[in-house]
């Protein structure tokens, strides 16, 4: 069967007036209108026949139908309702796609999804941290997450420690994660055009080769150490409730000057401040 292409902006405005549908501000949806930039995302995760690829947000199917002709297995999460209905013409005849209707935070991934699988997304831009850390955090068997972000979270995501963006999404990220960006995407390669440039970002998913024995303790110590940037890790550790006392001997034995600020921190010197931290606590 030889499908059309979504990937187009006369295809995609037809689409849309086709379903009486506007684009919704507040889910996201800026859809993307160049087919170039869905390949390059496609490649970008190195799909190959039979691949599980889970995708956040298929909308009507652009990116979806990229992963599709590249042979993966697309399992979908959409939060609007009204785009099953579209998804079934758009996609229709592909036989490796399956739709299920919600909220991608509150999905259950371990029961969805088998072992092994990727994340291939163009992220709705109003919970881009939320759903990158939820997948990260909950360690579910996860080879590979490319999306499409802002480009200022892409940043964030790969900054490294003594830059001004350097923060708990860094840490979060790159203790999971090898991180890059894989590319730039100006605004007019989607409709509606976002205000800002995307990126889009490649995660290679691995074991921490760090020892952290409480991931969640880790977690909140590097909250609470960015919490207030302008001061010192000791204050903002403390103004996050820890026990000063604690605090000091923890960051003794970690060997981490305690007027230091928690953008000078590497991963592994949160981990060591954690691990001393959960003794000490
Ligand atoms: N994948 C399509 C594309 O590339 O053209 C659409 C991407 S659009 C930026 C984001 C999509 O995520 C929208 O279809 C939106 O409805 C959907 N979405 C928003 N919030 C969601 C959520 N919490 N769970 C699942 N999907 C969501």
């Amino acid at each position: 069967m030889l499908h059309p292409r979504i990937a187009d902006i006369s295809a995609t405005r037809h689409i849309l007036k086709t379903f009486n549908l506007r684009a919704s501000k507040r889910l996201g949806q800026n859809f993307l209108i160049d087919a170039g930039v869905v390949q390059a995302i496609v490649n970008a995760a190195e799909i190959s026949e039979g691949d599980e690829v889970l995708e956040i947000g298929p909308g009507i199917g652009t990116l979806t139908q990229g992963l599709l002709e590249a042979g993966a297995k697309v399992t979908a999460v959409e939060l609007d309702k009204k785009l099953p209905a579209v998804l079934a013409e758009t996609l229709a005849g592909y036989e490796n796609f399956k739709l299920v209707q919600g909220d991608i935070l509150k999905v259950d991934l371990t029961e969805l999804m088998p072992p092994n699988f990727k994340v291939v997304a163009n992220l709705p831009y109003y919970i881009t941290t939320q759903i990158l850390l939820t997948l990260l955090e909950k360690k579910l068997p996860i080879t590979k997450i490319v999306t499409m972000v802002q480009r200022e979270v892409a940043e964030r995501m790969t900054a490294a420690p003594g830059s001004k963006i350097y923060g708990a999404m860094s840490v979060a990220v790159q203790f999971r994660a090898d991180v890059k960006v894989a590319f730039d995407v100006p605004p007019e390669k989607f409709l509606p055009r976002p205000e800002v440039t995307s990126s889009v970002v490649i995660c290679d998913v691995r074991e921490s080769p760090l020892k952290i024995s409480d991931e969640e303790f880790f977690i909140k110590v590097v909250r609470a150490a960015f919490g207030q940037r302008r001061k010192t890790l000791l204050n903002s550790l403390i103004g996050a409730g820890f026990n000063r006392e604690k605090i000091s001997a923890a960051l003794g034995v970690a060997e981490i000057s305690a007027d230091r600020r928690a953008e000078t921190l590497s991963i592994a010197e949160f981990a060591r401040l954690a691990e001393n931290l959960s003794v000490e606590a």
